[in-house]
């Protein structure tokens, strides 16, 4: 499970750079670079609220388990992210795609 930090700060589950999910979904099937991933699990602070309470931890931790489809990333082992850390960019980002895994490593 990955240490992670995401700059996404419109998200609404962003914390001082950390997520408050217990567990995120990264996009990325046919995705070679990191600008084709995308945090699915983005929801914006304007947009209504849609993770289910179960997602949610007390307090944002830097521990998330990230399931991720980008399967030509060296650290995807069968959908999930082994990483020991990654960061997901999102300066300015009002929607999903408008983030990225900047720690995706293509294979
Ligand atoms: S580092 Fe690779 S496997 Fe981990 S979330 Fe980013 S793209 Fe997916």
């Amino acid at each position: 499970m990955p240490d992670l930090k995401c700059t996404a700060k419109n998200c609404i589950n962003n914390y001082d750079s950390l997520c408050a999910l217990t567990h995120i979904k990264v996009e990325g099937m046919h995705a070679s670079s990191e600008s084709e991933t995308c945090c699915f699990s983005f929801s914006d602070h304007s947009s209504s609220f849609t993770n289910s309470v179960s997602d949610f931890t007390a307090y944002a931790a830097p521990e998330t388990t990230v399931n991720c489809d980008a399967h030509k990333c060296v650290y995807n082992d069968s959908n999930i992210c082994k990483a020991e850390s990654i960061c997901v960019h999102g300066d300015g980002a009002q929607e999903c795609h408008e983030t990225e895994c900047a720690s995706f490593k293509e294979k």
